[in-house]
């Protein structure tokens, strides 16, 4: 993600976490057939859900933008991780109906949950499915203090982070259950919908059109999403996979500009994937609505872009940032939402990276920027990134801070045992989750190096680490800044700091 939220959040920051509960059960206790209502998230103890595993979810959904009316019918194909009489899942819509396995169920539907009571109990490992009829205005709905669901120009974006999924589909709302996903979106024959992966069928029937959708590669529930509206779609193959585009019609200038960066999408995946390993999904693309939602979200497949990012014109790094988040955030994600500096770090140096090898600052020159332009007093150095609590996933120093991380252990270990770090992590837990503490145990046995006390300065501590060459600082590192210095500023800074901190006009959380 990439927002301008973060400058915003930061009075959360520092303290929050430490008075939440730690270690939430997921497992249930011997003899207990409930399954949990929450999958065991420090930050968020209600995000998720115990008891069950999510192989697949048939989504159909018939929405229409001028009311916000989505009506919606969604089939989940599960296993029973454990004996189950009772079970949760994620959502907020007024629902109708639920059957397991064929059979009506009964449920309840409270703050952010529905709770379901199947006639007959599941067995551990069972499968099961679990149908959900629903309907509803996604807009009007608000929990836990958020409003995520998008209306744009012509049409709505179900695009969000952590929060976006149970606003239109019933879900195990958490990064740790990954499945595929068939989302098929009926609109009017006028729009088009947008979704993750590949393009299945758009056929019309009558006055409708429905745009079906499939993600065949694990997915975290909240990077699923779909997009209505009218748009330019552009269609192409690049190294045998299919690239899909689509900028709102009538999109003006910014418009204009983001259809020319969300072209180069392929050229900016394959210099990553010269990075970081093979690309690890089936499609490509980016969508630019006709809205200011205020962030860019890294939707499997197909990032989505508020147009403010091209406001000043081209904005090539916030789709460096996006992709990036390919690898690190969509492959692999984060175990709890604590470890967001694996995803927003890693999107935010990889932006360095792109710099460097295309000749306007290298990370070196950057690591030296942001150490003169943030001094010691700035917030960013009081946040822990490694751990910056419950709704400070996004503050700037997390992308910020967190990118310097990477630059230092870069400059700790040698470009070659970090870029043997980077790989390994990506591929060690394709498709899968990863925390802090296992990353740190890479890196630790690529470079054969203890760097406890290196993560605690840069993860863990409320100050700004002391520049020294044990935290990863260049041999003759000037802390102070010299008057001859204050001229000589990366190509790149103000095109990153314009993504990073631009459109304060941001999401109402
Ligand atoms: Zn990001």
């Amino acid at each position: 993600m990439t927002s301008g939220a973060r400058v915003r959040r930061t009075a959360l920051a520092v303290g929050t976490a430490l008075l939440l509960p730690l270690g939430v059960a997921q497992a249930a206790p011997a003899g207990d057939t409930t399954g949990a209502r929450g999958i065991g998230d420090p930050y968020y103890p209600d995000y998720g859900n115990g008891g069950y595993d999510v192989d697949h979810y048939g989504i159909h959904i018939t929405y229409k933008p001028k009311t916000d009316h989505l009506a919606g019918r969604t089939k989940i194909t599960a296993h029973a991780t454990q004996d189950l009489t009772r079970f949760d899942l994620d959502f907020v819509l007024p629902v109708s109906s639920v059957k397991v396995n064929g059979e009506r169920a009964t449920y309840t539907q409270g703050k952010h949950e529905l709770v379901v009571t199947p006639r007959q109990a599941l067995a551990t490992g069972e499968e099961m499915t679990v149908d959900v009829a629903y309907a509803g205005k996604p807009s009007t709905v608000r929990s836990d203090g958020v409003r995520p669901w998008i209306r744009t120009d012509d049409g709505a974006a179900a695009v969000g982070e952590p929060e976006i999924a149970a606003w239109w589909y019933p879900a195990n709302d958490h990064p740790r259950d990954k499945a595929t996903y068939d989302v098929s979106v009926t609109v009017a024959k006028s729009l088009e919908v947008l979704g993750n992966g590949v393009l299945v069928s758009h056929d019309a029937r009558n006055a409708r059109r429905t745009w079906h959708w499939r993600e065949a590669k694990p997915m975290a529930a909240y990077l699923a999403f779909f997009v209505a509206g009218q748009f330019d779609i552009e269609r192409s193959r690049v190294d045998g996979l299919p690239v899909i585009t689509a900028v709102a019609s009538h999109g003006g200038r910014e418009g204009r500009y983001a259809a020319r960066d969300l072209r180069r999408t392929p050229s900016v995946l394959r210099f990553e994937a010269q990075q970081y390993g093979a690309y690890p999904f089936d499609a490509m693309g980016g969508v630019a609505p006709a809205a200011d939602f205020g962030f860019a979200l890294e939707n499997q497949t197909r990032p989505v872009y508020t147009r403010g990012f091209w406001s000043t014109g081209s904005n090539i790094y916030v789709v460096v940032h996006e992709n990036a988040h390919q690898w690190y955030g969509d492959s692999v994600s984060v175990h709890s939402w604590r470890d967001i500096w694996l995803n927003e770090g890693f999107a935010s140096f990889t932006e360095w990276l792109w710099s460097e090898k295309h000749g306007e600052g290298t990370a070196k020159q950057l690591f030296r920027q942001y150490w003169r332009a943030y001094g010691r007093g700035n917030d960013m150095w009081k946040v822990k990134i490694g751990n910056p609590g419950a709704h400070n996933e996004f503050h700037y120093a997390v992308y910020d801070r967190g990118a310097m991380t990477l630059q230092a252990l870069r400059t700790r270990i040698g470009n070659a045992d970090f870029m043997a770090v980077m790989r390994d992590w990506a591929a060690q837990h394709q498709y899968g989750n990863g925390s802090i503490p296992e990353y740190i145990a890479l890196a630790e046995s690529v470079s054969g190096e203890d760097l406890g006390s290196f993560f605690d300065a840069w993860l863990y501590s409320d100050r700004r680490p002391a520049p020294t060459e044990a935290n990863g600082f260049p041999p003759g590192f000037r802390s102070r800044v010299a008057a001859t210095e204050r001229s000589a500023v990366p190509a790149s800074w103000s095109k990153i700091q314009h993504t990073h901190a631009v459109l304060a006009r941001v999401e109402g959380r």
